[in-house]
């Protein structure tokens, strides 16, 4: 059996050992230490534009407490882009509150601004205004942030994006995460840079920050004993996984060139194959780290699917993925409202994630594309 070729594996830089012993050495083998400090400020220095990071044990714990912050509890809606992963809407279960899905822009794949508008109005006639807007940037692509923003600001509905997807992306020359109120990382393990499991919540202001490492933290008031006047949780990250994170933000520019490169050797391979487009951007405005590379195959140039596909690849001993269910088609999310048309399930049925690791090698590659010039499209 050939090796396997993952979807998106770690892929590390070097400098992760280092700190770790360093950590290990001064015995700061804890939730809290300089590695969780130094890993905060790089990712500070890295998104710009006065941002303040808390890092944590995870994405799906960021969004969660970016939620708890901006006041959500059970009874509210939140609008939630419906294309994505099931992580970003979770979280506003867990508050008792209820997710409004919106469909995707056709060509953007990410939250169509137009059905924002549609499922603001409609809530708002209905008695319920939205607490706040969960916008994904998904495979790394830029959301349409022009227009949400104008719609989130018109109607005074703060926004929170998901970039888990799309650290190192950027929208008009700034970088994802940080048009929000609040945005969160993910530092999973297939993720474009990982801690081997964790996440971020970038905040506007230092008092968020302080909130957020503070409810993360089991919500300690400030006394000699141990007083508690708000519920708190245990989502901070340790500072092991922190120095993985140091180690991973000095190669993130690098790991964003390989996906992109990645990116660029589909474009070619797939460039005189009409039945699959390959995702990409519209124009100079997005700029995407091509988390995964996504293609879709046109129904009416092909008649085989993409299971067919991924079991070619399988055969291969090659990983891809489905493009993400929409969230208004999961079991666990039927009863909830929606509003679009079929933008997103089209995407679901027609797409497929191949594989997209920075560290692809040029064999890997070889045998990707022996799959792809045998496959009769
Ligand atoms: C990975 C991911 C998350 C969750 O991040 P975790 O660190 O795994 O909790 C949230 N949203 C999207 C779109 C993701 O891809």
């Amino acid at each position: 059996m050939e090796a396997k070729i993952w979807l998106s594996s770690p892929h590390m830089g070097g400098g992760e050992m280092g700190y770790i012993q360093e950590a290990f050495e001064h015995n700061w083998v804890a939730p809290l230490g300089k590695n969780v400090d130094e890993f905060e400020i790089a990712i500070q220095d890295y998104l710009q534009e006065n941002k303040f990071a808390a890092a944590l044990s995870s994405g799906t714990a960021a969004l969660h407490l970016a939620l708890i912050q901006l006041g959500i509890g059970y009874g509210d809606e939140v609008i939630c882009q419906s294309f994505t992963f099931s992580a970003t809407a979770n979280p506003i279960k867990y508050l008792g509150a209820t997710p409004v899905f919106v469909d995707s822009d056709k060509t953007n794949w990410n939250m169509s601004p137009e059905f924002l508008e549609i499922a603001i109005q409609d809530r708002v006639k209905n008695h319920k205004k939205p607490k706040a807007v969960i916008v994904v940037h998904l495979y790394g692509m830029p959301a349409m942030m022009d227009e949400i923003l104008e719609i989130c600001n018109r109607y005074e509905i703060p926004l929170v994006e998901d970039s888990a997807e799309s650290l190192g992306s950027k929208y008009k020359g700034r970088r994802c995460g940080t048009f929000g109120e609040f945005a969160l990382l993910s530092f999973n393990g297939n993720k474009i840079i990982t801690t081997s499991g964790g996440g971020a919540l970038v905040t506007n202001t230092k008092a968020q920050k302080e909130k957020t490492i503070f409810l993360s933290t089991q919500a300690r008031d400030q006394a000699p004993h141990y007083q508690h006047s708000e519920v708190g949780y245990n989502y901070r990250l340790s500072n092991i996984c922190a120095g993985i994170g140091r180690g991973q933000m000095e190669v993130l520019e690098e790991r964003v060139s390989q996906r992109r490169a990645n990116h660029d050797f589909y474009k070619e391979l797939f460039s005189d194959i009409d039945a699959v487009e390959v995702f990409s951007e519209v124009n100079s405005d997005f700029y995407s780290n091509h988390w995964l590379t996504s293609i879709t195959l046109h129904k009416d140039l092909t008649s085989r699917t993409t299971e067919e596909l991924m079991s070619a690849f399988l055969d291969r001993n090659i990983e891809t993925r489905p493009l993400w269910k929409p969230m208004h088609l999961q079991p666990v999310f039927k009863d909830c409202p929606y509003y679009g048309e079929n933008v997103a399930e089209e995407l679901f049925n027609q797409g497929l994630c191949l594989p997209s690791g920075s560290n692809l090698t040029n064999d890997d590659k070889k045998r990707i594309k022996d799959v792809i010039v045998n496959f009769q499209f």
